[in-house]
Formats: structure tokens, C-alpha cells, sequence
């Protein structure tokens, strides 16, 4: 019909329209997130910076104690520079797999426990909050083992950190109901997390309170990680939290075929 003719070319300019406003949305995106990553490697460089003209000016950098002091400093913020930079090598490099889904079976049953009792082993007295329920002779996933590993060690990692001390961390791995997909839980009962945090927290460099991501060691990029190896997977994330009571993270991965 006529109309229809006459209506063609609008819904292209819409399309089109619709387009340039998403591409214009991500272009400011990324320069957003080019900016936000300077900022975070500038505070600890200038940090650092700052401690080396301290310590090279003689009133200061003789005496043993303030000298020791500052070095502890300097450490920590190359540590801070290190894991970002570490953080930000691992989100470019799961970015270009993104549409290069993983093809192998891989036993993720273990890797969460080697998790656990690294954790175990390299936190005395937190380590030995986790509790474990990992159901026997789970099926594989098909997966990234590297990738894997990373995810249940940020996971694990952040109960650890915003959970409270003394309190458990709860690790669960079951079958779903269907047996299609593997189920990983880890709940704390650390502060929590306010509903409307929610749903901005895969984003890069989103933190709830920064002052305390910051003391505990966090880049901001943990959980954009963890989002970005859940999509490569084919799988799922839910966090679910009550303030005061605690946070679980839940994760399914679709298991390979027998
Ligand atoms: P970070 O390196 O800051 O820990 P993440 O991306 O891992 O970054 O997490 C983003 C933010 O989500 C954290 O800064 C923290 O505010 C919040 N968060 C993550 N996990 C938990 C948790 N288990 N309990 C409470 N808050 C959490």
C-alpha cells in the first residue's frame, strides 16, 4: 500500500537514529573507562612519587624508622598498580574472546576447591570461616579453566574481604534441577549491599564504598570480570544481598555433554 511505502523510509531513519545514539553511547563509554583506569594508576603513581622526594630529602630519608614506613607505602601502591594493571590485561583480553565461546570439558569442582584451600592456606584466620558443600562426581563444564579459576577466586575473594571476619563463608556446588547447568554459591554474612547498588556492580570501576574497596586492596574490576566470563561461558550470575545481613553471589554454567 501507499502507506506503507510512505512509512519506509522514516523506520530506516529511526534505525539509523537508534544507532548512531547507541554507537555515540558506547564510544562514551570507553573514553569514560580510559579516563577512570588513568585516574586509578595516577593516585598510587603520584603516591609513590611523592614518598620518593620525601625520601630523598635527608631529614626524612635517614631517619630508619619514616624511611621503613614509606617504603611499606611505596610497596603497597606498586601492589595496587600491579593488580590493576593485571585486572585490565585479563578484561581486554576476555573482551576480544567474547564471541569465541570455550570448547573444552573442564572439571570445575576442582578448581573450586583448589580455590578454597589456597585461600585456606594463604589467610590463616579467614580461611578458616569457609565451609564447603560440593556435591560428588559433578559433570564438567565446557569452559576456559584459566578463566575458571579467576572467576571462583573473585568471588571467593570478595566474601572473604566484605564478609566479616569470624562469620562463614558458604561455597556451594550442585547439579540445577535439570542437571543442564552447575550451580555455584558463595554467601557471606558481611554488611551487604543496598538494593539500588545491585545492578551497577559488574560495571567497570563501580564500587560500593570506595574507601573500603581500596583498604581491602580492590581494583573496581573483580565483579566486570566475573560478568564477562559468566557471558563467554553461556551462563548466569544473581547477586542477591540483605543489608546487615550478607551478600550470595550465584553462578550457572551450562555443563558439557556426556
Ligand atoms: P573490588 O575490587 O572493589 O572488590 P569488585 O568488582 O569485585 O571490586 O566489586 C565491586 C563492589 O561490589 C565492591 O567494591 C564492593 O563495594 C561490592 N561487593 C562485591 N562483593 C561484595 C560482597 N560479597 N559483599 C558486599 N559488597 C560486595
Amino acid at each position: 500500500s501507499t502507506q506503507a511505502k510512505t512509512l519506509f523510509p522514516y523506520t530506516t531513519l529511526f534505525r539509523s537514529l537508534h544507532e548512531l545514539t547507541a554507537i555515540r553511547a558506547m564510544e562514551r563509554m570507553r573514553a569514560d573507562f580510559v579516563a577512570n583506569a588513568s585516574h586509578e594508576l595516577l593516585t598510587p603513581l603520584a603516591a609513590v612519587k611523592g614518598f620518593i622526594e620525601t625520601l630523598d630529602d635527608p631529614a626524612a630519608g635517614e631517619d630508619p624508622a619514616t624511611r621503613s614506613r614509606f617504603l611499606g607505602i611505596m610497596a603497597k601502591e606498586t601492589d595496587r598498580m600491579q593488580a590493576l594493571v593485571r585486572d585490565l590485561m585479563s578484561l581486554s583480553r576476555i573482551e576480544a574472546e567474547k564471541y569465541d565461546p570455550p570448547q573444552t570439558p573442564v572439571d570445575f569442582a576442582q578448581i573450586v576447591m583448589e580455590t578454597v584451600d589456597q585461600l585456606r592456606n594463604s589467610q590463616k584466620d579467614r580461611g578458616a570461616d569457609i565451609a564447603v558443600d560440593i556435591t560428588a562426581d559433578l559433570p564438567a563444564v565446557i569452559g576456559d579453566a584459566g578463566q575458571l579459576r579467576q572467576l571462583a577466586n573473585n568471588i571467593l575473594n570478595n566474601a572473604m574481604k566484605y564478609g566479616k571476619d569470624g562469620t562463614p563463608v558458604l561455597v556451594s556446588l550442585v547439579s540445577s534441577r535439570s542437571g543442564a547447568m552447575l550451580n555455584f554459591a558463595v554467601a557471606d554474612e558481611g554488611d551487604g549491599i543496598a538494593p539500588e547498588h545491585l545492578p551497577r556492580l559488574t560495571e567497570r570501576f563501580y564500587r560500593v564504598d570506595s574507601g573500603r574497596s581500596r583498604l581491602v586492596g580492590g581494583t573496581g574490576l573483580g565483579l566486570s570480570l566475573v560478568k564477562h566470563i559468566v557471558d563467554r561461558h553461556r551462563g548466569h550470575l544473581e547477586i542477591r544481598s540483605t543489608v546487615g545481613k550478607g551478600t550470595t553471589v550465584s553462578i550457572l554454567l551450562p555443563v558439557s555433554p556426556a
